[in-house]
């Protein structure tokens, strides 16, 4: 007896436990899964099985996007769930033959966000429309990343902003009727091609309804910031050790609503005021941009968070973490930057 009303104790102990544990959601982004791929957008098949097995033996809730985000204004009915989602970017065809069966296997939902010009090409290297049905009759959701994979966040300087804005919503809704057409429906998502963005077509998309996702690290906080944070799990980001950090990861409290990448020529320094964070010391805040590590400068308007060396033209990240109040799990938000050159030109991309 004695014993039952001690295991009944453990019990709501552990609840207490998940009960204060404040939301999660963690988005994994991956491209390929394959081995014979750029090294950079590719998870090996047998290092993909393993995420896949680490999740299921720890427990996690994989949800689709769709769920997750359709409960956003809904309380907080998951509130205690650690929730994973799982994406695939633009259409190789490794989603099907290597990540579908897994996932399958497992009844798992995923998302493919497609680039609606790729698909079907010769060659063997794209998804085709029946795999995409395929996967869709399964449970996968297929969404938008584009028609060709452009870099929209690059103004044109021949071009108003008007007209380039109009010209990138014209893309993604031409994208959007190319996936209802051929699958019938797909859910208003849209995967930034390469992570890129400008304000102004962010706000475009969240006119038009779409939910709109990146590809800089960070949980996913609630509500969510008008660009959603995804974790890349290609090449070196795939490592096993890392993962099991990343997808226990919480979102900063009061992360901002939206965050301008863009860096002009004279910008070469951008500071993040962390109070925009929610943080309120910086006891324990480790930052990292291109040249190192960041310190931290506690200042009377807050804590600032600044690269200690000029940014060259290209992209950047500062890529923060704080240990929570529970242990084992960390704070992370990643900022990405798109620096021009000092005459304001872009960069050329490798
Ligand atoms: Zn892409």
């Amino acid at each position: 007896m004695i014993t039952t009303d001690r295991f009944l104790l453990v019990l709501v102990f552990l609840f207490t436990l998940l009960h204060n544990s404040a939301h999660a959601l963690v988005i994994l982004q991956y491209h390929h899964i394959a081995d014979d791929t750029p090294f950079s957008t590719s998870t090996k098949p047998e290092v993909f099985a393993a995420h896949l097995e680490h999740l299921a033996q720890s427990g996690f809730n994989i949800v689709s996007l769709s769920e997750h985000f359709s409960q956003q204004n809904e309380g907080d009915a998951s509130a205690n769930a650690l929730e994973v989602a799982i994406t695939f970017d633009d259409a190789y065809r490794s989603i099907f033959t290597e990540a579908f069966p897994l996932l399958r296997a497992r009844g798992w939902p995923f998302t493919i966000f497609v680039a609606t010009d790729l698909v079907g090409r010769p060659g063997g290297r794209y998804l085709a429309w029946d795999e995409l049905k395929a996967m869709k009759a399964a449970g996968a959701e297929i969404a938008n990343h584009s028609t060709g994979h452009q870099h929209w966040a690059r103004k044109p300087v021949n071009k108003s902003l008007q007209a380039w804005s109009d010209e990138f919503l014209q893309d993604t809704l031409r994208a959007q009727e190319t996936l209802e057409t051929h699958l019938d429906f797909a859910p208003k998502h849209y995967a930034l091609p390469y992570g890129e963005y400008h304000p102004l077509l962010v706000n475009q998309l969240q006119a038009a309804n779409f939910l709109v996702f990146g590809q800089h690290s960070g949980a996913v906080s609630r509500p969510a910031p008008l660009v959603i944070p995804r974790f890349p799990m290609g090449g070196p980001y795939a490592n096993l050790g890392s993962f099991k950090t990343k997808v226990l990861t919480r979102a900063f409290p009061g992360v901002p609503a939206l965050h301008n990448p863009i860096l002009t020529g004279l910008e070469t320094k951008p500071m993040i005021n962390a109070t925009a964070l929610g943080l309120l010391n910086a006891r324990g805040l480790n930052c990292f941009g291109p040249n190192g590590a960041i310190t931290p400068e506690s200042k009377h308007s807050g804590i600032l968070i600044q690269a200690n060396a000029p940014l060259p033209a290209g992209r950047a990240r500062y890529n923060c973490t704080q240990m929570s109040d529970q242990p084992g799990r960390f704070y992370w938000h990643s900022y990405f930057w798109m620096k021009q050159h000092s005459d304001n030109t872009w960069y050329a991309e490798p």
